[in-house]
């Protein structure tokens, strides 16, 4: 227990900890409202429009499918990170295999709160992500056959379903906010951020 503290410790102490932090600064999602609303089934919602929903408390709800954690995190509010959550929601994205998290882009985290609002708004019930990988060190990346360059090692990226709807309705409420890559796969969805827009269609197994 006292190995697996220390590591999520390193959150704090990684040189990746001030670069990402600055770019969450500068450069979340706020202001990148989604464009004009295609058919969405039904999510479609004039909510996701929203000038206010980014200044709304910025909160999710996650499992971890991996390791069974499950928690509700606002990690921004009054314009400000609320540090605790965040990092603890990057704990909880922690790669399971060598047990080592560092910060995650908040921005990877902007498209889960929207998303989950989005939801709500649209059928005024609240949902939650099951995710499948967050971070992944570079080694665990190669075993699970990653892309060498791909967001996850960078912590620019995730994977996941949003419970209750399709994966491919997710995907494309994703692809609304053009925040960089969205990959549809069989059983869950990648979104990483940081790039230009960008989607493609995997198979059951990510690459
Ligand atoms: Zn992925």
């Amino acid at each position: 227990m006292a190995e697996k503290d220390q590591r999520v410790g390193r959150l704090t102490s990684q040189p990746h900890y001030r670069r990402a932090f600055v770019i969450g600064g500068l450069a979340t999602l706020a202001g990148v409202l989604p464009r004009k609303s295609n058919a969405l089934g039904n999510v479609v919602t004039p909510a996701h429009t929203d000038p206010t929903l980014w200044l709304q408390p910025r909160a999710v709800a996650v499992r971890n499918m991996d390791t069974g954690q499950r928690g509700d995190f606002v990690y921004w509010r009054d314009g400000e990170f609320v540090m605790a959550e965040y990092y603890a929601l990057c704990a909880l994205g922690l790669d399971h295999r060598e047990h080592k998290a560092i910060q995650i882009d908040p921005r990877v985290f902007d498209l889960m709160f929207a998303t989950q609002a989005w939801y709500f708004g649209a059928t005024g019930k609240r949902t939650h992500h099951e995710m499948t990988s967050l971070y992944r060190t570079p080694k665990t990346n190669r075993i699970v056959g990653g892309a060498p360059g791909g967001g996850h090692p960078r912590g620019l990226a995730g994977d996941g379903r949003l419970n209750g709807v399709s994966v491919s309705v997710y995907a494309a409420m994703l692809r609304r906010f053009q925040a960089g890559g969205v990959g549809l796969y069989a059983n869950h969805v990648h979104w990483d951020v940081g790039r230009k827009p960008a989607f493609w269609r995997g198979g059951s197994i990510e690459r």
